[in-house]
């Protein structure tokens, strides 16, 4: 057995390697130039550069057309993107589906700006499915969602329709999959999950949603200015920005198309032991189930100490379940090997022989 750490934390999480190496050496010696990408100026050429590529990639992958949206990197977390989009766009109406404790937390912000309308939730379940067939009234300034519910381990695989905006809350999947980015106007991702370290958040918004807003925003709040001002308004999250471009980079190279793939074959080999393994149960219904986040228990009458010390034992990292579902959670964002799966998997079945 190696040192190697398996890390399945739900954030902040794993990033790939090479993400870490060269952003290392940057801290040393940025582009070459003899100065730490920390003591660069945010106004210097060499970030302009990081920081214009950055925005250009994450529109290329998302496969949106560079006229129509725009990309920002903010402040503030996802969190700050609960109040910002109502703010900025919830004149008199919002819909909301609520799926978690994030939609949850995204309504309660709302509703300081207007009407909030659950228009469908799952809080009868403890947020274990996703609701369907939900028929959404073309009444709301925007319709917002959350794609993954990272808590839970549930997954929208198919888009609600509707004619007004649609907002989503896309931290702990985004480029995950290949999906039609266009049918949304605005998404946001914190970057902890899936993009970055945590201290940015990505903003791919539609231009033309910006003709929507009606009051006087602050600043610092305010859509427009930040794009205005090319994501530069105040000093933007330098450090966190130059490493979301190093994995905008290899998330390129590698394509949504081949990541989707890779990320499935993880999932199912996850979910394959849940399901067959005797001594665990799934927490999420089988069709909406994650393929980031896979939530799952342990069956009554086994000792969770056991199976916590098998874990530690393999170096694996970061599996508890978060404290509103309990069990266990393993995250397995992009960045994480199949082998580390196959790892928990490999757990999950020695406990099984042992019990
Ligand atoms: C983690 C998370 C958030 C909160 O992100 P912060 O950056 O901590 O504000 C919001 N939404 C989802 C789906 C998340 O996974």
């Amino acid at each position: 057995m190696n040192n190697k750490v398996h890390n399945f934390s739900a954030g902040p999480s794993i990033l790939p390697e090479k993400v870490f190496e060269q952003a290392s050496s940057s801290i040393n010696n940025f582009n070459g130039k003899g100065l730490s990408i920390l003591e660069i100026s945010h106004r210097s050429k060499d970030f302009i550069d990081v920081l214009e590529e950055a925005r250009s990639l994450a529109i290329e992958i998302a496969g949106l057309d560079k006229n129509e949206y725009s990309c920002l990197f903010l402040q503030g977390g996802a969190s700050m993107q609960f109040l910002m989009t109502a703010y900025n766009f919830l004149n008199e109406n919002a819909g909301y589906i609520n799926t978690g404790s994030w939609s949850t937390k995204a309504i309660k912000e709302a509703k300081l700006f207007g009407n909030v309308t659950e228009i469908a939730t799952s809080s009868d379940k403890n947020f274990n499915y996703i609701p369907k067939e939900i028929d959404i009234k073309d009444i709301y300034d925007y319709v917002h969602i959350t794609s993954n519910n990272t808590i839970f381990g549930t997954q929208f695989h198919s888009f609600p329709k509707t004619d007004c905006p649609l907002i989503v809350d896309m931290s702990s999947d985004i480029f995950s999959r290949k999906i039609d980015f266009s049918q949304f106007d605005l998404i946001y991702a914190g970057a902890q999950k899936n993009l970055g370290p945590a201290g940015a958040t990505m903003v791919l918004i539609k231009n033309s949603l910006l003709d929507k807003v009606e009051r006087d925003v602050p600043s610092m709040l305010s859509y427009k200015i930040h794009l205005d001002k090319d994501s530069s308004f105040n000093t933007p999250p330098v450090f966190p920005i130059y490493c979301i471009l190093l994995n905008l980079r290899l998330i390129k190279d590698e394509g949504l198309d081949n990541i989707s793939k890779r990320n499935k074959i993880k999932a199912e080999l996850i979910y394959n032991e849940i399901d067959r393994n005797t001594c665990f149960s799934g927490f999420s219904k089988l069709e909406d189930r994650s393929q980031m986040n896979a939530t799952f228990n342990l069956n009554e009458g086994f000792d969770g100490e056991i199976f916590n010390s098998l874990c530690l034992k393999n170096n694996i990292s970061g599996i508890n379940g978060h404290r509103s579902v309990g069990g266990y959670r393993a995250s397995i964002y992009n960045a994480l090997d199949y082998n580390s799966v196959k790892l928990l998997t490999e757990c999950m079945q020695e406990f099984e022989s042992n019990n």
